[in-house]
């Protein structure tokens, strides 16, 4: 009678109630637990995944493997489909029990929950899955679900188990390489280690110094990368908890603080609120990868032009700000919300691409790529949800906002560097533009003014028929707090909303 841990998006052995679980379910049935990792080669073929998010979890791996090795129960990993190697290693290792944290993902990774839930009733095996964040399974709309959040991230964290007695007789296995996985080559050569060690170093160095400058510097790609807490691909692959940096701001708030602390600490508060708000989203509606919130929004007849998207892609359109924010993130995996936000609505209104392609794209390149941010977020940064303000970021006044003296841009976008500071956002307004603009550098692929507008008017179509006006109910239906409940007859006189300044980080509509 043995209990297998099955580490999935869940890496690390600090508050970890599943693992706790396992540790005290084993002793209990005089038995032993086998800690295991999947690495499921259908997962690493999607559209979204790739090499550099493998390498994290590489790295999270290793971590993961050194601390449950102290516990005296190494990792075991194997390659396959989860329903084959479970099957396989229950048998062996006589497991009884499988303890997890409650996985939300996109429609293929709850079939995948489906297809190893109808296995573990047939092999009779029991599989129980606990939440490690605010995310609720089943919570209906939105009344009640942000206290609950709070009342979870305030109560303990679980201290890691002792010691583990581990299954004999079970070989560890390599952690696989992404050749290994069948994903090809991609270069990211200043991705960030995502293993337990580097986060609690980050974690830390934000709660001690870099976190004073969080209000006012993330929204700058220049400031961004440092006052911003750097914890997204610890998150979202599990080598540090929620629950564990929501403690850390806690510690930190009971310190005397200056003003500008306490400005930034509330600010990071809310964003880590935000996180599971999202999530929540894609728990209450797993295919927000591949259907609009609001699905008369596909009326838009956005292109899925391949040619467009690479050179959106590599950060070749022809508008420097939008150019060195993807080579960056090209080259480091991150980039801040502000820049992820400018990505999207660039390449969904500017170039009136399918914002599902964008999604992937962008998927692809995050080392943080959290599918329950992710996916609500290029919904809402392309104007397909039909409940938030569209905003269609202008990418020259981005530039000279974040960027004045055009430093971002020139350090990646060297071509650009025999450019006057005072054209550098727009090169072709410059006399010598010539000497770059088709040789070294290309012609904006779309005059930025005017593509804005035609996305405009075509967004301010759509959303005034009926059609698009009933899904807006059913959105805030869905995924907002029913109070007060409005009848869908009354959708029609729901309020305009009017833009927001292009201030703040985001424009939360619910
Ligand atoms: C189009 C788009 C796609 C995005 N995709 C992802 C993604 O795949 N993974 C991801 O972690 N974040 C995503 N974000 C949100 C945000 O940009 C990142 O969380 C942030 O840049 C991560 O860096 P950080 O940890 O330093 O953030 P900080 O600003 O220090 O925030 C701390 C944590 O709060 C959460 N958070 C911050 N901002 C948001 C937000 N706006 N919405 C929800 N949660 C938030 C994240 O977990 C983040 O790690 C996306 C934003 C946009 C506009």
């Amino acid at each position: 009678m043995n209990v297998l841990i099955w580490f999935k998006r869940d890496l690390r052995i600090h508050d970890h109630a599943a693992l706790a679980l396992a540790a005290d379910m084993a002793r209990d049935m005089g038995g032993a637990v086998l800690p295991l990792f999947i690495a499921e080669p259908e997962v690493w073929a999607a559209n979204t995944a790739s090499a550099r998010q493998w390498a994290g979890m590489a790295d999270a791996l290793g971590d993961l493997r050194d601390d449950l090795g102290g516990l005296g129960a190494p990792l075991v990993i194997r390659v396959g489909a989860a329903v084959e190697v479970l099957s396989r290693l229950t048998k062996r290792a006589k497991i009884t029990h499988i303890v997890s944290h409650m996985e939300t993902g996109c429609e293929a990774s709850f079939a995948r929950d489906r297809a190893v839930a109808a296995w573990a009733r047939r092999a009779g095996v029991s599989w129980q899955e606990l939440p490690q964040s605010g995310v609720r399974r089943g919570f209906r709309g939105r009344a009640g679900w942000a206290m609950a959040r709070d009342a979870y991230v305030a109560t303990d964290l679980v201290p890691a188990p002792q010691a583990l007695r581990a299954v004999q007789g079970i070989e560890a296995g390599p952690i696989p390489s992404a050749s290994a996985l069948r994903m090809g080559l991609d270069p990211c050569p200043h991705r960030q280690n995502a293993g337990r060690v580097a986060g609690l170093a980050v974690m830390d160095s934000f709660f001690a110094v870099r976190g004073v400058a969080y209000a006012g510097g993330i929204s700058s790609p220049l400031l961004a990368e440092r006052a911003c807490a750097r914890i997204s691909p610890h998150l979202a692959l599990g080598s540090l908890s929620l629950r564990e940096v929501s403690h850390g701001l806690a510690a930190k708030r009971a310190e005397r603080l200056p003003s500008q602390w306490a400005r930034s600490l509330a600010a990071f508060e809310s964003r880590l609120a935000w996180r599971d708000h999202f999530i929540q989203k894609l728990e209450d509606q797993p295919n927000l990868d591949n259907v609009a919130m609001q699905p008369a929004s596909d009326a838009l007849g956005r292109a899925r032009d391949a040619g467009r998207l690479a050179a959106w892609s590599a950060g070749q359109t022809g508008l420097p700000f939008v150019d060195a924010a993807m080579r960056y993130l090209n080259a480091t995996g991150w980039i801040n919300f502000r820049a992820r936000a400018m990505l999207t609505s660039f390449a969904t209104y500017h170039l009136w691409l399918d914002w599902r392609d964008v999604g992937a794209e962008l998927a692809r390149k995050f080392t943080d790529y959290e599918p329950g941010i992710h996916w609500p977020q290029i919904q809402m940064q392309s104007g397909v949800t039909g409940v938030n303000i569209p905003r269609i970021y202008n990418p020259i006044k981005q530039g000279l906002d974040q960027d004045p003296t055009g430093r971002f841009i020139r350090q990646w976008l060297p071509e650009l560097s025999p450019v006057p500071d005072a054209h550098v956002h727009a090169p072709w307004r410059w006399s010598g533009a010539g000497q770059i603009l088709g040789r070294r550098y290309p012609e904006a692929v779309v005059e930025p003014s005017a593509a804005a507008r035609e996305a405009k008017a075509r967004l301010s179509v759509l959303r005034a028929t009926p059609r698009a006006k009933a899904e807006e109910f059913e959105v805030l239906e869905r995924h907002t707090a029913p109070s007060p409940r409005r009848a869908p007859s009354q959708t029609a006189a729901l309020p305009q909303r009017k833009a927001a300044p292009d201030t703040g980080q985001m424009v939360m509509e619910f």
